[in-house]
């Protein structure tokens, strides 16, 4: 019951409410609440409109250029409690920097609620939500026969379901979407436009009667009539491999336990030594096999699911994954629950793809790349609109640790903490990915892989394209890698005479540094420490495993290591025992053990296609053959990954020395120790370990170094080499003892994909105070 005391104010137009107090007592106020972040275009309206509603609340929201804006009226301690209790209850992508809220006693008189401001504005500042798995509302109604859509491959709702892999256009709705080939039947529809329900604008809704439909198609592309998931399960049980379309790309999956089925995959795929990804029914069959700790539990359990690295619990799998680790992810669709049901534990899910062409997309392309390959199909007739594999990362710190970032954070911006002019930054080669600017966020693209392969190279001229439209920007500068060579910037180059916009070309290894700075909100001067594999320097060489010092404005080469000669170029980054020569050669050490000694010294001696590499990933490849844990690899990194594998307890470090200007590790006593130590029996476990120990003293020395010379105390960890996880667990902590601040990759890859967002900050750094 409410009743009018009296006006508390007359200039507004009123209604009987705001005059009122309620009959308990309780005083009726205004709020003001201004929420700051990413909560556009993630279902946040309808959100707070079943809050406002939920805790008896009226008046409006609207956009702003920096979140939204809400009046509200109600009891004050209602509008507290609501204030309060927002930010734990807020859909799963929205990200909620600050809550601002101020009160009056002066009632605008709200009769209901509404959503204000135009069309426009509210387009300009939406954001693309990536792609999300399976709630557990969709859930809970899969499993229910009763429900009209049992086991329907292609449930979704406002909180789960595609989206950035199924958008063509914006605005985002329907029609620019693969879903634009399914009118809604009345019942979606109704759901579509209750703001109650939570299929209200959920754009991709759709039912057993409008929706796109699963099939199952043998060896030969001919479709098997029948329950298609029924269909697919039997084939998989019975050994097969089965092509499955899922959300950014197609799979291939298999048995897990079976040693032989996993040989044939690699050998009808092509794919010799690298390790496949798991998807296991859920965590619990996921600790059959790896130790899941709480925090990768959530991170697992995340409905961005991630491919999760996981320990393994014991050496075996050998046939899935060589080295310690084994990738692992949970069912993200509906297709994937069903296809797992709830007798398949695990299955092989890797990326159907050709000797490293993108992952295929297209029923027609998987149809044909895929014969021979797949025994059986199971597509579907919804258009992946745009490719985007599954993200891949580490839990440090109970977070992500990125290996790649891409589908369920990508078309996600990463906050740059300040305004940014619009740029492109077009990143390297190997992991090639770009990034745009807008406002004070950075889009990074998803993983697109080398661009050396003209399919890809494709994919990511198309993904710019794409990116550009999506989130309206026009950018007024480039920037890409200072290599000339390099695919991207030619790319760059080209376009940038084309538009006649300025092109700025940043040292790869300082575009490392810069992301770090920027992945953790950084500005000001750091010592940087990126070992990567190689780069080209400001002095026309190769570098690789650098320290430098500096910001966004320029930087100074502090350190490096002493060059290993590549005997053969690029191929001794396959034929590592070319390297484990020329680490010999040079520590003055016996050569006579290694084959085709003969052939490196004459190439050597006369400098024959030799480019010098201080790349820390050849030290490792070089280490690795010389333990003899590798000597010839088949992907890159693949000595790293194995000698990391190897590692027992160890504390020791071998002696090394520190000179000359760039300070420079030398390692050639290191490697005599090793050689020493390896002749003498000592077990190769504890040598990896302490070839390991070597490294993290040396960067620890090398960082006092450049302290006593720089002044500066904060120290970023970027670049592919801190992909090692012996390194990564222990490197940060020895440095914070010797009393530095550690900055390491957080919201980017530490690889080369995370370096378009250094390259970026660069720029805009170039752009505000050209030198
Ligand atoms: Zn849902
Ligand atoms: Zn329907």
């Amino acid at each position: 019951m409410i009743r009018v005391v009296a006006p508390v104010f007359s200039c507004a137009k009123y209604t009987e409410q705001n005059l009122c107090f309620r009959e308990n007592g309780g005083a009726l106020e205004r709020a003001w609440i201004h929420i700051r972040g990413i909560v556009q275009g993630v279902g946040f309206r309808p959100f707070i409109h079943r809050m406002v509603k939920e805790y008896g609340l009226t008046g409006t929201i609207k956009n702003t250029s920096s979140g939204v804006e809400l009046e509200l009226e109600g009891e004050r301690d209602t509008l507290s409690r609501f204030v309060e209790e927002l930010p734990g209850r807020a859909p799963k992508l929205a990200v909620i920097e600050r809550i601002e809220a101020s009160y009056t006693k002066e009632l605008k008189g709200f009769a209901d609620f509404q959503i204000l401001g135009s069309k426009t504005e509210a387009l300009r500042d939406t954001l693309i939500s990536p792609d999300i798995c399976i709630c557990d509302d969709c859930l809970r109604e899969l499993k229910n026969p009763a429900d009209r859509r049992w086991r329907y491959p292609f449930i979704n709702c406002t909180n789960c379901g595609p989206r950035f892999t199924i958008i063509r256009d914006v605005p985002y709705d329907r029609a620019k979407t693969s879903m634009s080939a399914f009118p809604m039947c009345p019942d979606c529809e109704r759901e579509y436009h209750d703001i109650e329900n939570r299929r209200y604008h959920a754009q991709p809704d759709c039912c057993p009667v409008c929706g796109p439909e699963v099939f199952y198609l043998d060896a030969a592309g001919r479709r098997v009539e029948g329950d298609a998931i029924e269909l697919a399960r039997a084939a998989l049980k019975a050994g097969q491999i089965v092509a499955v379309k899922g959300l950014g790309g197609i799979h291939l999956a298999c048995r897990v336990d079976d040693p032989e089925i996993a040989k044939t995959l690699r050998r009808r795929k092509q794919r010799d030594e690298k390790p496949f990804a798991l998807m296991c029914r859920d965590a619990a069959c996921a600790e059959k096999i790896c130790t899941v700790s709480a925090e990768e539990r959530e991170i697992l359990e995340n409905f961005r699911r991630p491919i999760v690295l996981l320990k393994k619990k014991s050496p075996g799998l050998s046939h899935i994954s060589e080295n310690g680790y084994v990738g692992v992810m949970l069912p993200y669709t509906p297709l994937h629950v069903l296809l797992f049901g709830d007798d398949i534990d695990m299955l092989v899910m890797t990326s159907a793809n050709l000797s490293d062409t993108p992952m295929m997309t297209d029923n027609e392309e998987a149809l044909h790349g895929l014969h021979g390959v797949a025994d059986g199909f199971l597509l579907h007739n919804r258009d992946i609109q745009t490719r985007c594999d599954d993200s891949l990362c580490w839990v440090l710190d109970g977070k992500e640790y990125f290996a790649r970032r891409s589908r369920g954070y990508v078309p996600f911006p990463v906050r740059a903490g300040r305004e940014l002019g619009p740029i492109l930054a077009c990143g390297a080669e190997q992991k090639a990915s770009f990034c745009l600017s807008r406002g004070s966020y950075v889009f990074p693209s998803q993983h697109i892989g080398d661009l050396k392969n003209l399919e890809t190279f494709e994919a990511y001229t198309g993904q710019i394209a794409h990116f550009e439209r999506l989130f309206d920007i026009r950018q007024q500068a480039l920037v890409c890698d200072m290599h000339p060579d390099y695919l991207s910037t030619e790319y760059a180059v080209e376009r940038a005479e084309k538009e006649g916009i300025p092109l700025i070309r940043v040292q790869h290894h300082h575009a490392h540094m810069a992301a770090c700075m920027a992945d953790n909100f950084v500005s000001e001067k750091v010592i940087g420490l990126v070992w990567d594999g190689t780069g080209l320097g400001t002095d026309g060489t190769s570098w690789g495993a650098e320290c430098l010092i500096g910001d966004f404005h320029g930087f100074a080469r502090f350190g490096s290591i002493r060059p290993i000669p590549l005997i053969g170029g690029d191929l001794a980054t396959k034929e590592t025992a070319r390297v484990a020569f020329a680490l010999l050669r040079d520590a003055g050490l016996d050569t006579g053990g290694i084959e085709n000694a003969a052939l490196y010294e004459s190439m050597l001696r006369e400098g024959l296609n030799c480019p010098l590499s201080s790349g820390m990933g050849r030290l490792f490849d070089g280490a690795a053959a010389i333990l003899g844990v590798k000597t010839l690899c088949s992907y890159e990194g693949q000595g790293a990954v194995l000698l990391e594998a190897a590692a027992t307890a160890d504390d020791g470090v071998f002696p090394f020395t520190l000179d000359g200007s760039p300070l420079r590790f030398d390692w050639r006593e290191m490697i005599r120790e090793l050689v020493s130590c390896r002749d003498r029996g000592e077990e190769t476990g504890r040598l990896a370990a302490r070839f390991m120990n070597t490294l993290i003293e040396m960067a620890v020395q090398q960082c006092c170094a450049a302290r006593e010379a720089s002044g500066l105390n904060t120290v970023a960890l970027s670049g592919g080499s801190f992909q090692n996880m012996y390194i990564m667990e222990r490197l940060p902590g020895r440095l914070e003892k010797a009393g530095f601040r550690v900055l390491r990759h957080r919201r980017v890859s530490c690889n080369d994909e995370g370096l378009s967002l250094g390259q970026l900050m660069i720029a805009q750094a170039a752009i505000e105070d050209p030198a």
